[in-house]
C-alpha cells in the first residue's frame, strides 16, 4: 500500500523563488505574521541581536562584492568551510542571490577531507572561520584555488593578510549595485540547484547530493503546517513555536538538518536563534539558562548528555518547551528519561535524510512525549512504500525498506550517475532504511539496509575508511561495519586482512598483532575527523564475500557484535 502523511494538500510551494528570496523578501500563507521587527539571530557569545534589516542588507553588501572582488556568477559552488556563525546565512544568502550553489564543510575536517570535497564540488572559492584557516589554506592550494579567493567569516587579527565578510560587506555596500538578482522562471526552482550537500546515501563513498531551492522552500512549508502555524485562529498553546520564542543553532550547519529544520524552518516561524559555534555540553546549557531557550533541536547524545551529565542539574533548564531529536534513533527509554529531566517540554523525534531534504516525519503536535522510541508522523504531502524484500509492498506494521516521495526530494548526486539510479527512482528517494510504518502513520526505524555508520548523527561512509585502510601495507582486504554504542549510536569497527609480509611477521612475532591493530587505528586518526576513527580492528582470514565478491557486510556486522557482547 501507499501511506500518505496526514494533513495534507500542501498550499502552494514557490518554484519561481530562490531560498534567500523565500526566507528574506516573501510572505508566505504558513508563516507568521510579524507586525514589527523582531531579533533573528543572538550572537551566543557576545548577545548581539541581529534583526531582518541588518542580515538583508549584510547579504546585499556581500553578494554585491562577491560579484565585483571575485566575479562569482550562476552555478559557481563556494565552500564554506566554518563553525556556526551570524554570518554563515548572510553567507549562504549573498550566494543565492548571485545563482551560487553553497556546500558546507565539516569545520573539523582534515586538509585530505576538505580536499576531497572541494574537489568533488569543484569550489571555486571558500569562505572560512580563522581560526581553520590553515586547513582551508592547504587543501585550496592542492585543488587549485588561490588564496585571494579565501575569505575569512569572522574578524580575527590571527590571520591579518586575509580578508573578511566585513570587508566585503563594506566594500559592498559602498559601491553601485554591480550583479543583478538571480530571479527564477515559473518551474525552475524545481532544478536550480541550492546546495550540493555531502552524503555517502546506501553504498560508496561521500557524494555530493543536489539541493534545488524548490526542495528546502517545500519542507520548511511541511514543517510549518506540522506545527500549525499556518491554520488560522489556531490558539498559541495548540503551536509549537511562536514569534519572538528562543531556539539554539547548535547542530552544525553544514548538516542538512541544521542548515534545513533548524535555520531555515526556524527563522521562518519567526524564531530567534541564539547561534552556537561548537557543541560543548556545559557551554550549551549555560546559554539555554542565559537566554532562556525554548526550544531544541539536538541528536540523540545531546539527549544522553541532558540525562546522564551531572552539570544538568546545575542549570534552570525550564524554559525548554520543546525538544526534537534527530539524525539517529532515539531509544523509547532516553526519550521518559529526557521527560523526566524537562517536565515542562514536549518531546519528540523527527526522521529524515540528505536525499529528502530533510524531514518526512515529525512529531505530533499535542502529545507532551510523542509515543517512544518512534521516529515521528509522516509528514504533510510525503507519500512512502515500505518495500518488503521480495520486493512487494508492505502494509501497516509490516517491515521493508523505506521508500519516500514528496515535493522536497533531492534530485540525484552530482556526477554519479549510477548512485543516483539507485536511489532517486521517478521522483522516489530510497532510504536504505528498514522502517515500519503504524494506522496512526507514525514511522520506526527497525534497521539500517545501507552500508552507512551513523556516529552521534554524522555520517561515516565505510568504503571511505575501507579506502584509507587499503592504503596501509600492512592490510590485504578490510571491511569496516558499526558497532553499538551508548554515546555515540554507533562507532565504526574494522575487520582486516592482514597482507602477506604481516601476516609473516605475525606469525614469528605474535606480540606484533597488538601494534598492526593500534598502527591501523593511527593511521585512521592521523587523517580522519575525530568521529570516524576506529573503535577497533579485528584479524580475520578472509573477507566473507557473495559469489558475485559483494562484502557480506551483515555477517561482520553480527560478528562484531557478538565479540563486543564476549567482552
Ligand atoms: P543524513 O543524511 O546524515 O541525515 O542521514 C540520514 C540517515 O540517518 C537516515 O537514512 C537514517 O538511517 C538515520 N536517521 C535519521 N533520523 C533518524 C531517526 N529519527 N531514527 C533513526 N535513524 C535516523
Amino acid at each position: 500500500m501507499e501511506f500518505k502523511g496526514p494533513g495534507g494538500p500542501l498550499p502552494y510551494i514557490p518554484d519561481d523563488l530562490s531560498v534567500v528570496q523565500f526566507i528574506l523578501d516573501s510572505h508566505h500563507p504558513t508563516r507568521p505574521v510579524v507586525d514589527r521587527p523582531w531579533p533573528w539571530m543572538i550572537e551566543d557569545a557576545t548577545g548581539r541581536q541581529i534583526g531582518g534589516d541588518e542580515i538583508r542588507a549584510r547579504t546585499f553588501g556581500l553578494a554585491n562584492a562577491l560579484s565585483a572582488n571575485w566575479n562569482i556568477r550562476e552555478d559557481d559552488v563556494v565552500c564554506i568551510f566554518s563553525t556556526n556563525h551570524v554570518d554563515y546565512p548572510v553567507a549562504i544568502w549573498a550566494l543565492h542571490r548571485l545563482g551560487a550553489i553553497v556546500t558546507g564543510a565539516n569545520p573539523s575536517y582534515s586538509e585530505d577531507e576538505l580536499e576531497y570535497q572541494l574537489s568533488i564540488t569543484k569550489s571555486k572559492a571558500i569562505i572560512v572561520h580563522s581560526e581553520i584557516y590553515p586547513v582551508a589554506l592547504a587543501a585550496a592550494r592542492k585543488v587549485g584555488i588561490a588564496p585571494s579567493r579565501i575569505l575569512l567569516i569572522d574578524s580575527s587579527s590571527a590571520t591579518s593578510t586575509c580578508l573578511t565578510i566585513n570587508d566585503f560587506v563594506s566594500d559592498g555596500l559602498s559601491r553601485p549595485p554591480h550583479f543583478i538578482e538571480r530571479r527564477l522562471a515559473p518551474g525552475e526552482g524545481k532544478k536550480k540547484l541550492a546546495f550540493l550537500c555531502l552524503s555517502s546515501g546506501t553504498t560508496g563513498k561521500p557524494k555530493a547530493t543536489l539541493i534545488p531551492h524548490y526542495s528546502l522552500i517545500a519542507n520548511v512549508i511541511q514543517l510549518a503546517l506540522c506545527n500549525k502555524n499556518n491554520v488560522k485562529d489556531t490558539p498559541p498553546e495548540k503551536k509549537r513555536y511562536l514569534v519572538g520564542e528562543v531556539g539554539i543553532s547548535v547542530l552544525p550547519l553544514y548538516h542538512i538538518y541544521g542548515l534545513v529544520l533548524n535555520l531555515h524552518f526556524l527563522l521562518f516561524t519567526g524564531v530567534t536563534l541564539v547561534m552556537i559555534p561548537k557543541f560543548n555540553f556545559v557551554e550549551m546549557l549555560k546559554s539555554i539558562q542565559r537566554y532562556r531557550i525554548h526550544h531544541l533541536s539536538i541528536v540523540p547524545p545531546m539527549v544522553v548528555l541532558l540525562c546522564k551529565h551531572p552539570a544538568t542539574r546545575d542549570f534552570d533548564l525550564s524554559g525548554v518547551k520543546s525538544v526534537v531529536s534527530a539524525a539517529a534513533p532515539l531509544s523509547a527509554e532516553m526519550t521518559l528519561h529526557l521527560a523526566r529531566v524537562l517536565p515542562n517540554a514536549t518531546i519528540g523525534q523527527g526522521y529524515g535524510l540528505t536525499e529528502t531534504c530533510t524531514a518526512v516525519a515529525f512529531p505530533e503536535i499535542g502529545p507532551r512525549i510523542a509515543t517512544p522510541g518512534c521516529a515521528g508522523i509522516l509528514m504533510p504531502g510525503i507519500t512512502a512504500r515500505i518495500v518488503k524484500a521480495d520486493g512487494s509492498l508492505a502494509g501497516f506494521n509490516e517491515p521493508g525498506q523505506l521508500v519516500v516521495t514528496g515535493p522536497s526530494m533531492a534530485v540525484g548526486y552530482l556526477d554519479n550517475e549510477q548512485a543516483t539510479k539507485e536511489t532517486f527512482v521517478k521522483g522516489w528517494v530510497y532510504t536504505g532504511d528498514e522502517t515500519v510504518i503504524n494506522e496512526k502513520y507514525e514511522v520506526s526505524v527497525v534497521d539500517r539496509i545501507k552500508e552507512l555508520i551513523k556516529v552521534k548523527g554524522f555520517q561515516v561512509a565505510p568504503a571511505e575508511l575501507e579506502g584509507h585502510l587499503l592504503e596501509h601495507p600492512d592490510v590485504g582486504d578490510v571491511c569496516v561495519v558499526p558497532i553499538p554504542d551508548d554515546y555515540s549510536g554507533e562507532l565504526p569497527y574494522a575487520f582486516a586482512v592482514l597482507s602477506a609480509d604481516a601476516q609473516q611477521r605475525v606469525k614469528s612475532k605474535p606480540d606484533d598483532a597488538l601494534k598492526i591493530k593500534a598502527a591501523l587505528c593511527k593511521h585512521v586518526s592521523d587523517h580522519k575527523i575525530a568521529f570516524k576513527h576506529l573503535a577497533g580492528v579485528e584479524f580475520i582470514d578472509a573477507i566473507p564475500k557473495n559469489p558475485s565478491g559483494k562484502l557480506l557486510r551483515r555477517v561482520l556486522r553480527d560478528q562484531a557484535r557478538q565479540l563486543l557482547a564476549q567482552g
